[in-house]
């Protein structure tokens, strides 16, 4: 079945970015589309962030420093600036005002946390859970909320052009391809974690605004400043890996290698605390010296500090008192689709925010906790700017050839040897040759994927599509900028493996 509808403002995602770009939208009076392949609030990055939110205290100028120095002075000064001086009244505005998060206390005030490289306590947070007592409360107000239709396990496909104009997309959910028409369409699809073999993000980060908009010829850039963090649970499965969040460190744990030495003051001033790239590093350096690196948390009171972090360690029998063995994983994409101050991509009609969007804010390293601020705030400035145009319907592709029939071990064994690659060439040290062969392998899968997307429409081909576009993005960008951030490139891959 297919159905044709139009709204003044579409959105793609229902991570923090997406809800926030929606609210301001429809404050504005406008109706609007929430399209999302969750059927959960929680099944987003959003749902699953851990540390909490930075926001701005009596100190905006040293907050401004600490983004631009853990960045290696690469993030936008402009940029940096609106973060920092818009975080107060949002946060107050959508996340307290309006949905009542329920942020931490300590004698009635906010009991603020401390994570590294952030020079003061600035961290809201709700335990170890902040996400999910974030997200779960936007995404019940915009059910609620008579403006905003919310299609949830629904996929959009592509991006519906016309005279380098975008008018929507068409979107699939199990029976039905709808084609949404909207004066604006705002991408806000998260991150790019399973184009890794190891990554803490959910399944569904799989690139697709950064492939959708790049299809369509809007810019990317910073496509090689992928983050990865210094402490998730070493797993040899990837399903049992989860983040053990920078707070931890933040109150007072330390990293310990296979021979029990603690080795962060050996590598930086700023020991455990230091940037997340310097720890990373490090922590991948000695588990290849010396097999193993676990997180000491014995100096203070874990079980109590951090609950669900704690719970979590029972469920996958981590023995607290033994250290809990961490490896790096696939955090975080700093770069993404080209935006300005608004969201506006480079193409008419186009918006991005959230991880899926390039502000600047990041440059080639984000400071802990700006993720979800920045979604917020260039979510609500995105829907803002992009409320009161109409739709226009134009001539669309030919959406009704859904073909359930497509072969499974065909996708699936792509995204697999998508992974391998992507984990091999771009992981947290390159080396240009495995970058450039990583090309050439990826554009020949891309060419067989083209050829199987030209007849069908189904959401893992789509996926498996935009994964490789963005594949490509990320190493073609990575074999042509120098080392710098969280990008890292040597004269010969460690032959350690690389999570
Ligand atoms: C485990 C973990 C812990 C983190 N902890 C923190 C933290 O403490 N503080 C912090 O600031 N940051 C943290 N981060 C980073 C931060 O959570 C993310 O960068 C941020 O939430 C991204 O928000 P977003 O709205 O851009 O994307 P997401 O929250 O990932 O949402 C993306 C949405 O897009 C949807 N989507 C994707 N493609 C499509 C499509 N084709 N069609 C329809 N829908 C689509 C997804 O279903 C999802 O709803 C953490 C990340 C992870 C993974």
């Amino acid at each position: 079945m297919s159905t044709t509808e139009s709204t003044n403002v579409l959105v793609i995602g229902s991570g923090i970015a997406g809800c926030a770009a929606a609210l301001s939208a429809a404050r504005n009076g406008d109706n609007v589309a929430l399209v999302t392949k969750a059927t959960h609030a929680d099944e987003t990055s959003t749902g699953w962030a851990q540390g909490g939110i930075a926001t701005t205290r009596h100190d905006a100028d040293q907050f401004k420093q600490d983004i631009i120095d853990a960045s290696d002075n690469t993030a936008d000064p402009n940029a940096v600036d609106i973060l920092v001086n818009e975080a107060p009244s949002v946060i107050e505005d959508v996340l307290i005002e309006t949905l009542d998060v329920p942020f931490d206390k300590e004698n009635d005030e906010f009991a603020y946390g401390q994570e590294a490289a952030h020079s003061t306590r600035r961290i809201l947070h709700v335990g170890a859970s902040t996400g999910k007592h974030i997200l779960r409360p936007f995404f019940e107000y915009l059910q609620n909320h008579q403006s905003v239709r919310i299609y949830d396990d629904s996929t959009a496909l592509e991006l519906i052009t016309e005279h380098d104009t975008v008018h929507g997309a068409i979107v699939e959910d199990s029976n039905t391809s709808r084609v949404i028409f909207a004066g604006n369409t705002i991408l806000a699809t998260g991150g790019i974690g399973t184009l890794y073999p190891y990554s803490t993000n959910p399944s569904a980060a799989t690139g697709d605004g950064i492939g959708m908009a790049s299809l369509v010829g809007a810019q990317t850039a910073d496509m090689a400043f992928v983050q990865f963090h210094p402490t998730a649970y070493a797993a040899d499965d990837p399903d049992e890996l989860f983040l053990i969040s920078e707070a931890v460190r933040g109150e007072g744990a330390v990293l310990r290698n296979g021979n029990d030495v603690r080795f962060m003051p050996d590598y930086h001033v700023d020991a455990e605390l230091a940037p997340r790239d310097v720890v990373a590093r490090a922590v991948s350096s000695e588990r290849s010296q010396t097999g193993t690196v676990y997180l000491d948390v014995s100096s203070f009171d874990f079980e109590s500090t951090f609950p669900d972090l704690a719970a979590k360690c029972e469920q996958h029998d981590v023995d607290i008192d033994a250290g809990i063995p961490v490896a790096p994983a696939q955090h975080f994409l700093c770069g993404g689709v080209v935006v300005d101050t608004h969201g506006r991509t480079t193409v008419d009609g186009l918006y991005a925010v959230g991880e899926c969007a390039r502000t600047g804010v990041h440059g080639a390293n984000r400071l802990a906790s700006t993720g979800l601020l920045e979604g917020l705030v260039w979510g609500v400035r995105a829907g803002n700017d992009a409320a009161g145009k109409s739709a226009t319907a134009v001539e669309t592709p030919d959406v009704t050839t859904i073909d359930p029939q497509l072969p499974d071990q065909f996708t699936d064994a792509k995204f697999k040897r998508i992974q391998q690659i992507v984990g091999r060439s771009a992981g947290i040290t390159r080396t240009r040759d495995d970058l450039q062969n990583a090309q050439a392998e990826l554009r020949r899968i891309k060419g067989e994927i083209d050829a199987y997307a030209r007849t069908r429409t189904s959401r893992s081909l789509y996926e498996l599509r935009n994964a490789a576009v963005t594949a490509l993005l990320i190493t073609q960008a990575a074999s042509e900028t120098d080392s710098v951030g969280c990008h890292q490139l040597v004269e010969s891959a460690d032959p350690a493996p690389q999570m």
